[in-house]
């Protein structure tokens, strides 16, 4: 049996943590990071979903053509960029896309802004189209663990005007499980809890491999079976997510 403890420390970790306006990121410690994409060896994401984006872009073949903008930053970074959009472009359009400091996910090394290659880049506002390679990497971003964060139906919920660059690692397969349901982080991480750990999971079944999620909102040790593949992740918002597989 394998022992996991789940602490405050843990509950502020993870590819599920939630950092919007009302969750501010409490993990402060700079997270492990590699080169996100490519071609831009300054801009970096947190090891995993660094390797799982090299591997999204090659799979799509999008190599020559999307370009990483802006990935991991620093608290201090979150802040020039707000101070300067605000001095730029004004209090409504800075609210609109850019992160308050200590809230902005960018700062967790979990998201990335993307571009479709081209000779001037809006820093800011990014043109990532639906179609052509940026419309493939699209398609198949959640079965790498990537989703679309700031959806157009969302905004009440995330409190970021949609942005159709912006893209978020939570890992496979949340990313599917929350296309599949329409659900944005903030909505999967409470549709979570209703699959408590001890009770009945939520079951997700892919290419004849069984996985089950569990929301645990207590702290304190778990036992999970040596057999199992077990990933804890955090979720900054009380509690964690164990998700297992067969
Ligand atoms: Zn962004």
């Amino acid at each position: 049996m394998k022992t996991f403890r789940l602490t405050e420390e843990t509950m502020r970790r993870g590819s599920l943590i939630l950092v919007n306006a009302g969750h501010p990121l409490m993990d402060t410690a700079a997270p492990k990071c590699l080169p996100a994409a490519p071609g831009t060896p300054d801009i970096l994401l947190e090891a995993r979903a660094a390797s799982c984006l090299q591997q999204l872009i090659a799979f799509v073949g999008g190599r020559h053509e999307i370009t990483a903008v802006s990935g991991y930053r620093t608290r201090r970074e979150q802040q020039e960029i707000y101070d300067s959009s605000m001095a730029e472009n004004g209090p409504d359009f800075t609210r609109m896309f850019v992160a308050s400091p200590g809230c902005s996910e960018h700062e967790t090394g979990l998201a990335i802004d993307l571009a479709k290659r081209a000779e001037h880049i809006d820093f800011i506002r990014p043109d990532f189209p639906d179609s052509g390679v940026c419309g493939d990497f699209r398609s198949a971003a959640r079965r790498y663990g990537f989703v679309q964060r700031y959806a157009e139906n969302k905004e009440n919920l995330t409190g970021i005007a949609c942005e159709p660059w912006h893209f978020r690692y939570v890992g496979y397969p949340h990313a599917v499980i929350m296309e599949r349901l329409d659900l944005c982080l903030e909505e999967y991480l409470c549709y979570l809890r209703q699959f408590p750990w001890g009770g009945n999971p939520l079951q997700f079944t892919a290419c004849s491999r069984s996985i089950e999620i569990y929301w645990a909102s207590g702290m304190g040790e778990i036992g999970i079976p040596d057999q199992r593949l077990a990933d804890v992740s955090g979720t900054n918002t009380g509690g964690h997510v164990i998700t297992l597989w067969r």
